[in-house]
C-alpha cells in the first residue's frame, strides 16, 4: 500500500490538504498534486472579503508556502490541465503533453462559476469570483469604483457587497428571485440579513429584470427590461457554480449534478475518489447524495479519503456547517436551513449580542443559523453542532433561553 502513486486532479483547498495530509499521515507513495491554476493551493473564503478589502494579501491564504510541497515530496504540477484520462491504463495525458501514470486517483476538481447569460457579459469590467487572479483583478477595479452592480444575491454576492460598502462603494445587488440567499436561508432570516443590509446603505433589488449591460470598452452600466439603466464602473456576478465532471463524466464515472461517490468518498470506480465542489456525496445522516460548496466540506473530505486511502474505514457524516462574514456581523449555518419545518429562537442581535435560530423538522432539531456581531455565537454553535450529531433533542424551553448555557445542556444530555 506505502508505495502506492496517488494522483490528485485540481490543486484547490480540498486537493491540497489531501495531498499534505497524506504525507503527514505517513504516507510514503509518490503523490502527484495537478492544478490549473498557477498559485499553489490556498482557501478561497477572503477571496471575497479580506482580499478586497486589503486586510489580506493572496499569500496570507496558501496552505502552506510553495516551496513545502517539493520538501515533502509531493510533486506540485500547476497551470497543468488533465486532457484524458485513461483509466484502463490507470494514467493521465496533460495539456503540456506529460503522461502520469497512478494507482489511486482523487477528483479535486472544483467547480466553475455560472456565467451571466446576459448581452454585454463579456465586457471588461464585468467580473466573476473564484481565483485570487479575479479577486485581485476586482480589488484593483474597486479602488477607482463610485457604484458597482453585483448579479446574485447569494453568499458572493452579499459579502461583495458588504466589503465594498466597508470602502465606501455605493452597491446594488440584483436578484432574480423574490429573495436574497434563497437557495441556503428560509424566508424570514433572508429578510433580517437584507435588513441589515440595508442599514449598511446597500440597496438590493429583488425581481430584478435584467437585460444586460451597456458600455463600450468597459462596462458603463446596467439595463433594465423595463428600458432603464444604472450607471456602474463594474459589475460581480455570483449566480452560483457548476461543479467540474466533465474529465470524469468521460472517463465513464458515474455523475448527477456532481461526482457520486459513497461516503468513503470512493467514486463508481474503485481506486477512484472525489472531494470538494465536485463530488456528490452519499451522507448517511441525511440519507441523499448531496454536493456541498464549503471550507468545512473541503477539509473534512480531504481528511475521509486520506484515511481511506491509508487502509483505516472512515465514512464521512457531517453536520454542515458553513460561516458568513458580512460588515461586523458572523453568519452561521447548521445542516440544511432551508429546510427545515419549524424555528424557535434563542437571544436578539439587538440585546444579547446574537441570536441563535433553531430549525426543527419531525420535531428534531436539525438545523441552526447564528447572526452574530463577531463570533460571538461561535461557541455556541459549536455546542449545538455536537447535539444535532448526538441527535439529541434538549428541552426547547431551555435551549430558547439565553441564560442558560448551552454547554449545560450538552452536559445534561451525555449524562
Ligand atoms: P450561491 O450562494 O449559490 O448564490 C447564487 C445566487 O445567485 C442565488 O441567490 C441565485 O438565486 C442567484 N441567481 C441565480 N441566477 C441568477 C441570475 N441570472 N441573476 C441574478 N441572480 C441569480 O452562489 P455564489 O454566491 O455565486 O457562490 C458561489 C459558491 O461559492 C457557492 O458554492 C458558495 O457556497 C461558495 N461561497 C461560500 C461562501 C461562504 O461559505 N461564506 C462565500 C462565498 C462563496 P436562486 O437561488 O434563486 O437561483
Amino acid at each position: 500500500m506505502s508505495q502506492q502513486r496517488v494522483l490528485i486532479i485540481g490543486a484547490g483547498q480540498a486537493g491540497g490538504q489531501l495531498a499534505l495530509q497524506l504525507r503527514q499521515k505517513g504516507f510514503t507513495g509518490s503523490i502527484d498534486l495537478l492544478g490549473e491554476e498557477s498559485s499553489a493551493p490556498y482557501e478561497r473564503p477572503a477571496l471575497s472579503k479580506g482580499i478586497l478589502t486589503g486586510k489580506q494579501t493572496t499569500e496570507d491564504l496558501l496552505l502552506c508556502p510553495a516551496a513545502a510541497y517539493s520538501e515533502q515530496d509531493i510533486t506540485l504540477h500547476l497551470k497543468t490541465r488533465v486532457k484524458q484520462l485513461d483509466l484502463a491504463n490507470r494514467q493521465v495525458h496533460t495539456g503540456n503533453g506529460q503522461t502520469l501514470e497512478f494507482d489511486i486517483l482523487v477528483f479535486a476538481t472544483g467547480a466553475t462559476p455560472r456565467p451571466l447569460p446576459l448581452p454585454g457579459s463579456d465586457l471588461p469590467g464585468v467580473h466573476l469570483l473564484r481565483t485570487d487572479a479575479d479577486a485581485m483583478a476586482i480589488k484593483r477595479q474597486l479602488q477607482d469604483a463610485s457604484t458597482i452592480a453585483i448579479i446574485g444575491a447569494g453568499f458572493i454576492g452579499m459579502e461583495v457587497a458588504a466589503s465594498a460598502r466597508s470602502l465606501g462603494i455605493a452597491t446594488h445587488v440584483m436578484e432574480t428571485g423574490p429573495r436574497i440567499m434563497s437557495r441556503s436561508l428560509p424566508a424570514f432570516l433572508a429578510d433580517k440579513i437584507t435588513e441589515l443590509h440595508t442599514s449598511q446603505d446597500n440597496r438590493i433589488h429583488c425581481n430584478a429584470g435584467l437585460k444586460g449591460f451597456n458600455g463600450k470598452d468597459q462596462v458603463t452600466a446596467v439595463e433594465f427590461q423595463d428600458g432603464s439603466e444604472l450607471k456602474v464602473d463594474a459589475v460581480i456576478v455570483g449566480i452560483g457554480v457548476t461543479p467540474n465532471t466533465q474529465l470524469a463524466e468521460t472517463a465513464g464515472l458515474a455523475c448527477d449534478n456532481g461526482i457520486l461517490t459513497d461516503a468513503r468518498g470512493q467514486t463508481s470506480v474503485p481506486d477512484v475518489y472525489a472531494i470538494g465542489d465536485c463530488a456528490a456525496s452519499y451522507l448517511p445522516r441525511y440519507a441523499r447524495q448531496q454536493r456541498l460548496e464549503s471550507y468545512q466540506n473541503a477539509n473534512l473530505q480531504a481528511e475521509n479519503v486520506v484515511a481511506n486511502i491509508l487502509g483505516t474505514h472512515s465514512e464521512y457524516n457531517p453536520v454542515p456547517w458553513l460561516w458568513s462574514d458580512q460588515y461586523h456581523w458572523q453568519i452561521q449555518t447548521l445542516g440544511f436551513p432551508a429546510e427545515a419545518e419549524q424555528w424557535l429562537q434563542r437571544g436578539t442581535l439587538e440585546s444579547d449580542r446574537k441570536e441563535i435560530h433553531l430549525g426543527f423538522t419531525g420535531g428534531k432539531l436539525n438545523t441552526v443559523v447564528s447572526i452574530a456581531e463577531g463570533t460571538a455565537a461561535a461557541a455556541d454553535v459549536k455546542v449545538l453542532q455536537r447535539l444535532i450529531e448526538m441527535d439529541a433533542q434538549p428541552d426547547t424551553d431551555q435551549l430558547c433561553n439565553p441564560d442558560i448555557k448551552l454547554k449545560a445542556l450538552l452536559k445534561q444530555t451525555k449524562n
